[in-house]
């Protein structure tokens, strides 16, 4: 899934080949990704695009005073095209959900492999309609994300610090992936009551998020989109490496798995060598 880097870094690639340019055509041939249809998504042919901008892992293009605001979730992508066919694509059946045509024949395919349904396209007047911008908490990128406001978003929470970063309407834009980094690279349990963290944590814990999150998009930055994947996955120590050994201390990483996901955590540098229960395991056990 896409988290604030990649779609940092897909803003970027977009302002720097789309921004300018005029959309002459939409094609959706997956409907069920339009959440809104007033104003349609085809009003948007004859503006120009403006801006690209991200909001946690919202993508928002203003195109020509209306916005185009994609959350790619878990299997959506953005496909950048230097040429696409004019002919129109086949209703329903398939990954693509819209192709956007700009004026010069490139464009941008938004697609969804596998049948999870849950890539989601607004055209909106106002990007922060879309419910899922309007509930964002803080950008953990920007100014205000300090360390008193992120020891003022864990303090007296009993929920796992694990549920927390990833808890869009806290910080914006941290999911499943950077957060393993970032607790496997602080040494904490995924587990851990946020509240419980010692003040020398929660220090460690903000120093630690910006700077892997900084580190991401500085990497990401430039790349076409279509290498992102490869470069965010070549960038990881603990996420998606189950069995492989931890690059700081050798022990192999494990999992815990859930119902649609799994988060990866080293046992040594993280939980005092015991391995975590398999939630999933553990309700078949009992
Ligand atoms: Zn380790």
């Amino acid at each position: 899934m896409p988290e604030l880097p990649e779609v940092e870094a897909l803003a970027s690639f977009l302002r720097g080949c789309a921004v300018g340019r005029v959309v002459a055509r939409v094609d959706a041939p997956g409907i069920h990704v339009l959440k809104t249809y007033d104003p349609p998504v085809t009003s948007l042919a004859g503006l120009s695009i403006e801006n690209v901008a991200r909001h946690g892992k919202f993508l928002d293009l203003t195109v020509g005073g209306l916005h185009l605001v994609v959350h790619l979730a878990r299997a959506g992508w953005l496909h950048w095209r230097e040429s696409l066919p004019s002919a129109p694509p086949r209703m329903g059946k398939g990954p693509l959900g819209v192709r956007v045509h700009l004026d010069d024949g490139s464009g941008f395919d938004l697609t969804e492999a596998g049948t999870q349904k849950r890539l989601a396209v607004y055209v909106v007047r106002d990007a922060h309609v879309v419910p899922g911008v309007a509930r964002l908490g803080i950008d953990p990128l920007s100014e205000e994300f300090t360390e008193a406001a992120l020891a003022g978003l864990l303090a007296g929470v009993r929920s796992q610090v694990k549920g927390v970063l990833t808890d869009q309407s806290l910080i914006a834009g941290l999911g499943n992936a950077y957060s393993d980094e970032v607790l496997w690279e602080v040494g904490l349990s995924p587990f851990k009551p946020a509240g419980n963290l010692a003040g020398e944590e929660v220090t460690r814990l903000h120093g630690v998020i910006v700077h892997t999150l900084r580190e991401a998009v500085r990497r990401a930055d430039g790349l076409a989109a279509g290498k992102l994947k490869a470069e965010k996955k070549s960038g990881l120590s603990v996420h998606g490496r189950t069995g492989l050994p931890c690059p700081r201390c050798g022990d192999t990483v494990r999992e815990v798995s859930f119902a649609t996901k799994s988060l990866q955590y080293c046992p040594t540098c993280q939980t005092g060598g015991q391995p975590l229960a398999d939630r999933r395991l553990s309700r078949l056990l009992k």
